[in-house]
């Protein structure tokens, strides 16, 4: 049925337009990247609603990410006037904390159940085995977290897993405990969201019917990434009378170690009886240089589905490589290179820096990088890394808003009970533990059995969280904050010490977090439930048969199953905290330059990105080298970061990198022998291995940066000869100082260290060295005298 002359879809090829106005069955799209996979699933929304084939809550949309999910809502409400709020648009996490909140007495949870991210799971778990006297040596924390995690994605609870020897059958009991421990507490983990959500519609038949005739439209973007729990959830949710649109690329599944299976396209083919399977071959993303190093970079992959991506735009700039000397030159340069580039000198016009990315495989790499753009005054903005809820001073906070919520939540009673420090010792807590333990309730209920001064300081302690639950009452968000911050010691704690203005910064932002929370998103797309009861009478409807209009703000229309029941904003927006990356808070509103792992760049562009740290054991990772399987994972990571790229694409190396405390020297990536020569410009001369030196600042490529020479001598420090901040490599002729890489020298001030990195010649050389007492320092040779020890 439906339209096929709309005007949304002029701008869309033969191939794109037949997807987007697919009759109502299940199909899938398999194709490359920057395809149009994400903008024919946005557009196929639009027009089924344009239609009138539906209503805005008959749709469910998964995207991968929350930023995924605000963008296709954007685009959705640029293309028709549609209330995006009630359509249940979301990341896998979010869509099922929707529907917990909705049925939450029917999913056995409080309302206002809490979120325990993957740090509060961990400490949950430490804390459980503590008391449980499990030895941490034989069972790490860590593992049984994964472990846990992994039993939940494959949709087994505790009795269902085989107890395959002893130590697996300890694990079982360690979760078994942990669960009690969650449900006694009223708190979910990310894979009990899932999970149970999953289970609540597997065994109640009316809740699956109302959603399977509600769901007439279930889209999933990069479904390659789906794991065995997210696909059995969708086949939940689709009825006899829904549509499942999948789109995906099997040369992007990246998240295999965390349980994704590409399997899951064939899975779904078969199961689905899937009608229409559709490709795209046409890539609108990127210039031919970017896509022609995409293809050849994964055709080495053996594993593989099969597809094709042309362009029609024409070659573009050549891909850029650059090798430096160490991590902190790699930085420097990248930060001259992005000011060229807004600048826009030369054939670009101006690239707004929010159009520059900067991906990387592990967060590690991001500390560099941001220094860097620190000192050189670039606004930047860093996705992925601590998030902004997670930071220790933040989940302080949120701790003791957590406990007005739920007095039971142990994880953030432990956080806090002597946070600021207030005189509980550990003993008085282990006595707290003891006691809960022994009666089997929460903490906050054995605080009455503990005697003594221990007990009267906890006594303290649990009051003044009452009197501030009372005190807080019929606050608005912003003011219950506000008061906790001050009543909790908080802010006074961190203006004390010696380092807190940063985290008295944060805790400030808390609030703004909490405003725009508030005013942009009402209580949040993915916070809030719809009001609903468990099972009313008008839950056996389906919206569209109550007339809702597409077209009109969903608040003014009669909900499907309103029964006046809403969340606090306050468990709302900790909820939001839980499941948001609180990127938004960072510089908002600032023209930044992007800053994220690969795994976090999926499914965006940008006019330029850098691809930094390709050396072998950083990229393709240590981890993943040996065996076949996880370099082919590697490298399809490498074929995600390149093709986000539009119209630059900066490769770089480096012959040094601090990491995790230690220097490393590692060769460049095998990637770069798998790319089209022709494809790249090298900045740097190639196959200048390590140990070279820096006799790679001769040659030709370097006239772009020779010139920006000037202006280091400004933090240059006449007794030391150090500077504050790296100098711009520049150079042409050979050394003459005699130092080498990873040579052991002697300053007088900082005492012995390791050369770096070595850069410059005469009066300009340079050299980084790593003092084991001082720290890392550039030093002008000219100046400070290094001996060779
Ligand atoms: P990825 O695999 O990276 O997720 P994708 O297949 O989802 O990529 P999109 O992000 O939907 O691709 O599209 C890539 C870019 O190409 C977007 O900027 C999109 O707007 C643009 N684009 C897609 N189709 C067309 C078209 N027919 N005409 C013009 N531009 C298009
Ligand atoms: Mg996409």
């Amino acid at each position: 049925p439906g339209a096929t002359n709309s005007p949304l879809l002029d701008n869309l090829n033969p191939e794109q337009r037949a997807a987007v106005t697919l009759p109502n069955e299940h199909a899938l799209i398999l194709a490359g990247a920057g395809s149009g996979k994400t903008r024919v699933l946005t557009t196929r929304i639009a027009w089924l609603l344009q239609t009138g084939q539906i209503s805005p809550g008959g749709v469910l949309a998964v995207t991968f990410t929350n930023k995924a999910a605000r963008e296709m809502m954007t685009r959705l409400s640029s293309m028709l006037p549609v209330n995006v709020r009630g359509m249940w648009i979301g990341t896998f996490h979010g869509l099922c904390n929707r529907f917990l909140r909705a049925h939450h007495k029917l999913a056995n949870l409080p309302q206002s159940f809490q979120i325990l991210d993957t740090q509060d799971q961990l400490s949950a778990i430490k804390r459980l085995m503590k008391q449980f006297n499990v030895d941490d040596e034989r069972f790490p924390p860590k593992q049984t977290q994964w472990f846990i995690a992994g039993c939940k994605e494959d949709g087994l609870r505790p009795n269902m897993v085989e107890a395959r020897d002893e130590e697996t059958r300890k694990k079982i009991e360690i979760y078994q405990l942990y669960e009690e421990q969650c449900q006694r507490e009223g708190v979910v983990d990310f894979g009990e969201l899932m999970l149970r959500s999953y289970e609540l519609l597997r065994d109640n038949d009316p809740i699956r019917e109302h959603y399977q005739r509600r769901f007439r439209h279930i889209l999933i973007d990069e479904f390659q990434d789906t794991n065995k729990l997210q696909y059995a959830w969708i086949k939940q949710l689709a009825g006899p009378e829904s549509s499942v649109l999948a789109v995906g690329d099997d040369d992007q599944s990246i998240y295999a170690f965390r349980g994704a299976r590409v399997g899951n396209m064939a899975d779904f083919v078969r199961e689905f009886g899937v009608k229409h399977q559709i490709k795209l071959e046409q890539n609108y993303r990127s210039y031919s240089n970017i896509l022609d190093s995409a293809n050849e970079l994964i055709s080495h992959n053996s594993k593989r589905l099969g597809k094709n991506l042309r362009t029609d735009q024409g070659p573009g700039e050549p891909v850029r490589v650059y090798e430096s000397t160490s991590d902190f030159a790699e930085a420097q340069w990248m930060v001259d290179e992005m000011r060229q580039l807004v600048r826009g000198e030369g054939l670009d016009a101006g690239i707004a820096r929010h159009e520059i990315a900067v991906l990387y495989r592990s967060n590690a790499q991001s500390r560099v990088i941001e220094t860097a753009l620190f000192n050189a005054g670039v606004p930047y903005r860093v996705y992925g890394g601590l998030r902004f809820f997670e930071r220790a001073e933040i989940k302080h906070a949120l701790a003791y808003l957590r406990l007005l919520e739920n007095p039971r939540d142990d994880t953030s009673f432990m956080r806090i009970v002597n946070f600021p420090p207030r005189g509980i010792g550990a003993r008085s807590i282990e006595q707290l533990q003891d006691a809960a333990r022994a009666a089997g309730c929460s903490l906050v209920d054995a605080v009455s059995t503990v005697t003594g001064k221990a007990g009267a300081n906890l006594g303290a302690f649990v009051a003044r969280i009452d009197v501030l639950r009372e005190q807080t009452l019929g606050m608005s968000l912003r003011e219950i904050i506000e008061m906790v911050l001050g009543a909790s010691g908080l802010i006074e704690h961190y203006k004390a010490e010696r380092e807190g203005a940063d985290r008295v910064e944060n805790l400030e932002e808390l609030v703004n977090a909490a405003e725009s929370f508030v005013s942009q998103e009402g209580f949040g797309r993915d916070a809030v439930a719809l009001p609903v009861d468990e099972l009313g009478h008008a839950l056996t409807q389906s919206p569209a048969s109550q007339g809702l209009d597409p077209y009109r703000p969903l608040a003014d229309q009669p909900l499907d199953t309103d029964t006046g029941e809403t969340l606090s904003p306050l468990a709302a927006f900790l909820a939001h905290a839980a499941l948001e990356s609180g990127d938004n808070q960072a510089q908002a509103g600032q023209d930044a330059v992007q800053l994220m792992t690969v795994h976090s760049a999926k499914g965006l562009e940008f006019d330029c990105v850098f691809i930094t740290g390709l050396e072998e054991g950083l990229f393709p990772h240590e981890n993943s080298m040996s065996d076949q399987d996880g370099l082919e994972e590697e490298r399809r990571l490498m074929y995600v970061a390149i093709t986000r790229a539009r119209k630059r694409l900066y490769l770089s190396y480096s012959q040094t990198r601090m990491l995790h405390g230690q220097t490393r020297y590692n060769p460049k990536s095998r990637f770069f022998d798998e790319l089209p020569e022709s494809a790249l410009k090298w900045l740097t001369p190639k196959n200048q291995g390590f140990g070279s030196g820096f006799a790679m600042n001769s040659g030709a490529g370097r006239e772009r940066y020779s010139r920006a020479g000037g202006g280091f001598g400004q933090d240059y420090s006449r007794l030391t000869g150090q500077y504050a901040s790296p100098p711009v490599p520049a150079q042409k002729a050979a050394p003459s100082h005699g130092l080498r890489l990873g040579l052991q020298v002697f300053h007088t001030k900082f005492g012995e260290g390791t050369v770096i990195t070595l850069e410059g010649v005469g009066d300009d050389a340079r050299a980084q060295v790593n003092f084991p007492r001082h720290g890392v320092k550039w030093l002008a040779l000219s100046v400070a005298k290094l001996v060779p020890v």
